[in-house]
């Protein structure tokens, strides 16, 4: 982080730890596709950002899924033959399969084995299970635990309920100099996990908070929103917005201390695409360029065949790939500061790209404009480069992204370039 950058509201290690204090007051709250522990989140990041929260009722259809019904959760536990508390929902909201149905009943060992979810190979961690669309109920606990399970009569209580309700999300708009946007999405769904994906929720939160504060050139559409069925709502819902989507993110595990590893849309080389790998080749660490697949996150609906939009996914480690994922150890240990602060600089200069990026037409199409005699060239004559570059290459037929990625500078350089060529009145917008 640049020293310059102190002072700048959500710039420098600063943000990291905003984000992080953020994700530390959310983590606690049990949290599901529907109900109050979702309402509870958005609740929070209404204290930092003016967001909407939206309610959709149970059974709405939405293409070809149906609203679930809400469910939430007071408190669950198992007891011992000896009638001791070995599995307790207010130590670990993990603990409990979410969307389990209530339950009181007393079971044999082997009866509650069939309810009981472990990992065998990482004996110390509570796996995070989920039972959205089949009714059933179910417990999570260390397979050290469950080893050490002796036979006898267990009592097993599951108080929550599962009625019609509604699918609550949050959605805040950001209106900027026009009406074209860029969706940022996040999914707000699981309970304590840190890295998928309170990291995403805080990081959106503080993004959104931080662009609130600057001038915009286009609007941005923050949604928080519980994975998979929330994007098919909103969606479903809002189908005649989407074309007025230039751009978007979906934004999820941003926190681990892994390389960023930014997914392509479906096109594959939209403005986003290029604009990620433009920011990440020049950042000077490590990363990846994923090709989209139609496997992950919101993304899948995002760039589903129907609306294809031209969504990518920033991620640092994707899912699946570190064992902490999905488990008791995807806790507030396993983010840092710094991953988050790094991901959220990573962003916000993809941003800066996408708001930059404009075609000019050079008013001198016939041999250069002497730029000697408009004071342009820097004493050192550093600013040349660039310089040269945005007035050969804009013809009205090239942005200055295609520009940066042909001319192999910095996108900043060239936009400072066209900065001051057009304040020369050397170059004129064209649009984009
Ligand atoms: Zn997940």
């Amino acid at each position: 982080m640049d020293t310059k950058d102190i002072g700048k509201p959500g710039s420098g290690k600063g943000v990291g730890f905003e984000i992080h204090r953020l994700m530390g007051e959310l983590f606690p709250i049990c949290r599901s596709i529907t109900g109050d522990g979702f309402r509870r989140t958005l609740e929070i990041l209404h204290r930092h950002i003016p967001l909407e929260v939206r309610e959709v009722p149970s059974g709405t259809r939405v293409f070809d899924w149906t609203v679930p019904k809400e469910w939430n959760i007071h408190d669950a536990y198992i007891k011992d033959p000896k009638g001791e508390k070995i599995v307790d929902f207010r130590k670990s909201n993990l603990h409990v399969v979410s969307y389990s149905v209530p339950i009181h009943t007393t079971l044999s060992l082997e009866e509650l084995k069939r309810h009981l979810y472990t990992l065998p190979d990482l004996p110390n961690w509570i796996p995070y299970r989920t039972s959205y669309y089949n009714q059933g109920w179910g417990f999570c606990l260390s397979h050290r635990q469950f080893l050490a399970l002796e036979e006898g009569d267990y009592e097993v209580v599951i108080d929550s309920t599962l009625a019609d309700g509604s699918l609550t999300y949050g959605e805040w708009l950001l209106r900027g100099e026009t009406d074209e946007e860029i969706l940022i999405s996040t999914h707000a769904c699981h309970p304590s996990l840190a890295n998928d994906n309170l990291s995403g929720v805080g990081l959106a939160t503080l993004l959104a908070k931080h662009m609130g504060a600057m001038p915009r050139r286009f609007s941005y559409r923050f949604l928080f929103i519980p994975g998979t069925i929330g994007a098919i709502t909103w969606l479903a819902q809002n189908e005649h917005k989407t074309g007025k989507i230039r751009n978007g993110l979906v934004i999820t595990g941003v926190g681990d201390r892994g390389d960023i590893a930014y997914k392509r849309s479906r096109r594959g080389n939209t403005e986003i695409d290029r604009a990620a790998a433009h920011v990440l080749g020049r950042s000077g660490q490590p990363y990846r360029l994923l090709d989209f697949h139609p496997y992950g996150y919101d993304e899948r609906q995002y760039c589903s065949p129907g609306f294809n939009l031209p969504v990518g996914r920033f991620s640092r480690t994707p899912f699946g790939e570190y064992p902490e994922y999905h488990t008791s150890a995807d806790n507030m240990e396993f983010v840092s500061a710094d991953s988050l602060a790094d991901s959220y600089e990573m962003i916000r200069s993809i941003i800066d790209v996408l708001e930059g990026n404009r075609v000019y037409v050079s008013r001198n199409q016939k041999c250069e404009p002497q730029l000697g005699k408009r004071e342009l060239y820097s004493s050192a004559g550093a600013n040349e480069l660039p310089l040269l570059w945005v007035l050969n290459m804009s013809d009205g037929g090239n942005s200055l992204l295609d520009i940066a990625e042909r001319s192999g500078l910095e996108f900043s350089a060239l936009k400072k370039a066209a900065d001051s060529l057009a304040k020369a009145n050397l170059l004129e917008e064209s649009g984009l």
